[in-house]
């Protein structure tokens, strides 16, 4: 026996125990030792499956202590494996820290023999029952274990001689094929395996369990568990551990059956038993989607006292973890067995309630509630819900994937084009569709709500529901669209292009009428939650915000200000024209004539944002991209101009055109991104910025004049050497001292500057003193650190990440060795020359979690993002308090 202990009986481990045991296997040993009735097993560690990677065969020793753990748990069934008279039969599974769902392999029925099976019929006194195990085990056994060696052993060659067997019978669904039938398939798939393999099908149970073992560790490292492990960010070298454990069989009659169930509803949280239940099923039956599965409220009519077992168990079980668990049980002749435990996943809406119930029933604290939900969840709290709770509401007519969360209630469209249509006149709409397509993507944008017949949760319709807050059901099978009759039929319902429907993306429910939807809010459990969040937190959350409509949004949302306001986006839609007169002026005073008049227009602007921003910091950027993002394209020019040319050289508009493409050839540059943008347009067409400051600080008299506190805050965009903004500061400041005097009032405003450039960063001595605050650009910093296109990196961006050869996108979250060490030298050495600056930060980082947490540990003193990032952010704010205080439990991925 070697000395490190490498298989634990489940009455030796515990719930703590997770890094060796595995979630599964360490949540098995804690039921089993808090007296609940888990089929006895063992777990075999999650370094025994390094240390099999590492040196391709078990190690020495291991075998000793699976037979010395096996005769125990024999001895508990009174069953031994390979009996011919009373056979034990094990399942063997994967299970890793962190829980991979379907990511790695699991065998069931393992022990199975053509002695084995007589011994099983005998005991259980069905025959049918023995050869659906038989077949089952040899399909799984031949897939898991031994298709990487040979290929035709994959599930799918079996189940085609399967389907090839029903056809012969006459059997619509596995469950009409009977006894003989099962066992002339097991002579059939026995054949196969001889075929292919040139041996017969491994007969000794102890064989059977050794390869399945080593399945088992390998199948770490399947190309589908590195991929989730990547997406997941769970590290590569944890291993899994192998829990091997006596079966138990749902599927032994009517007596027997198999589920599922949630201790809350994890779509909404409901403090009530939710879940799926199969009566004479085996568990991958419910998965598998074979036959559909009731609800825990049928099992309460057929089983009642095990129902009432089962929730004084799931009572007992979310008790013990203080936590919402996901149970899967499985009922044998009449005797309930638990096979797992864990936290169950859940929506965003469910996360919140559930954490602040937990609280007001004493189960957890406030900060370990905080630690319970993921802040990205929150975002699904925002879109519209409907207005009445699902008790209340009619029987729905379908369900489908709950793909994006939220409400909608609209008029059917069944193509991108009527939808749009539609809208534009006013309507609300659902879109219906088989399924989408990029090409969808406009018709999805103009819905309230999109719903599709085909699909899952990853589908494009998802994908994008998701990111632009759309509610969205996919994969909703009971519809049938006929396109040429523009109608959908539904169980013989007729819905029509044009009628009503409301759909639940939360819940994933369709139904034929319309319900009242309401907009979301952060009242309720979820402003009590926020409440708690900020109480916690230290760092400021601003929005990035350029209209007074989004500027409210963000207040309601909780801003404490704006830490971006983009003036670019105040120069687009009716003012395109003012803007292109202004750039193409001939001379400076046409130019100055054209700015004379966009100034009060910005003013206007600037006085809406401040009047939303009611006395809170506002940080308005000075103009940043290129100016010939203001007129039309080079491309498109040339071609209208060649085009009049050659039609007729008389044409009247056609000098004009000349003109405008030989301004725009002029100003046209190989590399924009790098180019005549951010202060050096300043620099290079001072007007522009001293009109936006005369506008802004014109804005912030007028505002203070009216008794509203105003604190503006003047960024000047890419700069990367200090006298840049000190040029720019010294002419900007002496307009902000005349407009003041011609307004006759004085107010509180200051220049700083956007780091986004690595020289300003690694030159942070310097600037600083010029400067009152520093915005971290990271779109900017990370575009110029790595060198990488924004607008080009989408190519290749994927390779990299699928190859990882990048482990996260850095566009995504803050590269924390390198661009992330720029920011830390930045505020070290900033804090050193100017310790009152003010720190924040404003690209698309800024509201992303862990960038959030970062920036928190550098000592930020706000981030900023859009308004829907902001809950996000306040509560990644949050956990990182909690994280740095070390009293943060680990969530589970
Ligand atoms: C940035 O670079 O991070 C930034 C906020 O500016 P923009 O995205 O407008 O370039
Ligand atoms: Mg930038």
């Amino acid at each position: 026996m070697s000395e490190k202990k490498r298989v634990y009986l489940f009455r030796e481990g515990n719930a703590k125990m997770r890094d060796l045991l595995g979630g599964k296997g360490a949540n098995l040993c804690e039921m089993t030792n808090i007296g609940l009735p888990v089929p006895p097993g063992f777990v075999i560690t999650t370094e025994t499956c390094n240390e099999y990677l590492k040196l391709g065969r078990l190690p020495d020793g291991l075998w000793e202590e699976v037979m010395a753990a096996l005769a125990e748990v024999e001895k508990d069934m009174g069953k031994k494996l390979g009996d011919p008279n009373n056979p034990l039969l094990v399942s063997v599974r994967s299970g890793a820290k962190f829980s991979m769902p379907g990511m790695m392999d699991t065998v069931l029925n393992l022990g199975l023999n053509d002695d084995t099976l007589q011994g099983l019929i005998k005991a259980t006194g069905n025959e049918r029952f023995g050869y659906d195990a038989y077949r089952r085990f040899i399909m799984m056994f031949s897939d898991i274990v031994l298709s990487s060696e040979y290929p035709k052993l994959k599930k799918e060659n079996f189940e085609k001689i399967f389907n090839a067997l029903k056809e012969k019978l006459g059997a619509k669904v596995d469950t009409d094929v009977d006894a003989a039938g099962l066992k002339e398939l097991v002579n059939q798939f026995k054949a196969y395996f001889r075929e292919v393999t040139g041996k017969d099908f491994p007969s000794d149970p102890l064989e059977q369990l050794r390869l399945a073992i080593i399945a088992v560790f390998k199948s770490w490292n399947n190309e589908r568990a590195i991929i989730y492990r990547n997406r997941e960010k769970i590290p590569h070298d944890l291993g899994t551990a192998v829990n091997v454990q006596a079966m138990v069989f749902g599927n032994m009659g009517d007596d027997s059956g198999t589920g599922v169930a949630f201790t809350r509803n994890p779509a909404t949280g409901e403090n009530k038993l939710f879940g799926e239940f199969l009566k004479n099923a085996q568990g991958e039956d419910v998965v598998a989607g074979v036959r559909t599965p009731e609800s825990i409220e049928q099992m309460e009519r057929e089983f009642p006292h095990i129902h009432d077992q089962f929730q004084e168990i799931a009572r007992k079980l979310e008790q013990h973890y203080r936590e919402m668990q996901d149970i899967e049980f499985t009922i044998e002749k009449g005797r309930l067995f638990i096979l797992q435990c864990r936290a169950g996943k859940r929506t965003g809406v469910a996360a919140v309630k559930i954490a602040v119930d937990m609280v007001n029933e004493g189960l957890i604290t406030k900060e370990q509630a905080l630690m319970r939900v993921a802040p990205e969840a929150l975002e699904q709290l925002l879109n519209p819900r409907i207005k009445a709770a699902p008790s209340e509401r009619p029987k729905p007519l379908a369900r489908g994937l709950n793909a994006g969360p939220g409400g909608a209630s609209g008029k059917v469209a069944l193509d991108s084009k009527t939808a749009i249509k539609m809208a534009e006149a006013g309507e609300k709409v659902i879109l219906v569709r088989e399924e989408t397509n990029p090409d969808d993507l406009g018709g999805m944008l103009a819905s309230v709500g999109v719903l599709t017949a085909r699909g899952g949760r990853t589908s494009h319709a998802a994908l994008v529901a998701r990111q632009y807050g759309i509610p969205t059901i996919c994969g909703c099978s009971a519809l049938h669209i006929d396109e040429a009759k523009r109608e959908i039929h539904v169980d013989g319902t007729v819905i029509k292009e044009g009628d009503v429907i409301t759909i639940d993306g939360t819940l994933g429910e369709v139904y034929n009428v319309p319900l009242e939807t309401e907009p979301a809010s952060v009242t309720g459990d979820f402003g009590t939650f926020m409440t708690w969040v900020d109480e916690v937190r230290r760092l400021g959350v601003r929005a990035n915000a350029d209209t007074p409509e989004h500027a409210a949004d963000a207040v309601a949302l909780g801003a404490e200000g704006i830490g971006l306001c983009r003036t670019e986006h105040m120069f687009l839609g009716d003012r395109v024209p003012l803007v292109r007169e202004m750039i193409l002026a001939e001379d400076e005073e046409t130019r100055q004539r054209a700015l004379d008049r966009l100034e009060p227009l910005q003013r206007e602007d600037f006085v809406g944002i401040f009047k939303a921003m009611g006395g809170r910091p506002v940080t308005i950027r000075l103009i940043d991209p290129p100016l010939h993002e203001f007129l039309p394209p080079m491309d498109e020019l040339l071609v209208e101009v060649t085009e009049l040319r050659c039609k007729d050289p008389n044409n009247p508009e056609l000098p004009e055109k000349e003109k405008l493409l030989k301004k725009v050839s002029e100003m046209h540059e190989a590399n924009p991104m790098l180019g005549l943008r951010g202060c050096r347009l300043s620099i290079y067409f001072p007007g522009i910025v001293s009109m936006q400051t005369a506008a802004i600080i014109g804005a912030a008299c007028e505002v203070k004049k009216a008794g509203i506190d105003v604190h503006p805050e003047i960024m000047i965009p890419l700069v990367g050497v200090v006298n840049e903004l000190v040029w720019i500061k010294e002419r900007l400041d002496k307009v902000a001292k005349e407009t003041m005097a011609k307004e006759g009032v004085e107010v509180d405003y200051s220049f700083g500057t956007m780091i986004e450039v690595p020289r300003a960063a690694l030159t942070a001595d310097e600037i600083a003193k010029e400067a009152a605050f520093f915005s971290f650009g990271t779109n900017d910093l990370t575009q110029m650190g790595y060198g990488i296109s924004r607008d080009d990196a989408g190519r290749f961006l994927p390779v990299y990440l699928r190859e990882g050869i990048f482990k996260a996108d850095p566009t995504e979250t803050i590269d924390q060795k390198g661009i992330g060490r720029m920011m830390r030298i930045c505020v070290e050495d900033a804090k050193a020359v100017n310790p009152n600056i003010k720190l924040g930060i404003c690209g698309e980082h800024g509201g992303e979690p862990e960038s959030v947490k970062f920036c928190h540990k550098i000592g930020l003193n706000y981030v900023s993002c859009s308004p829907r990032r902001i809950p996000v952010a306040r509560l990644a704010a949050a956990q990182a308090v909690i994280e740095e205080r070390g009293v943060g439990e680990a969530r589970d991925k």
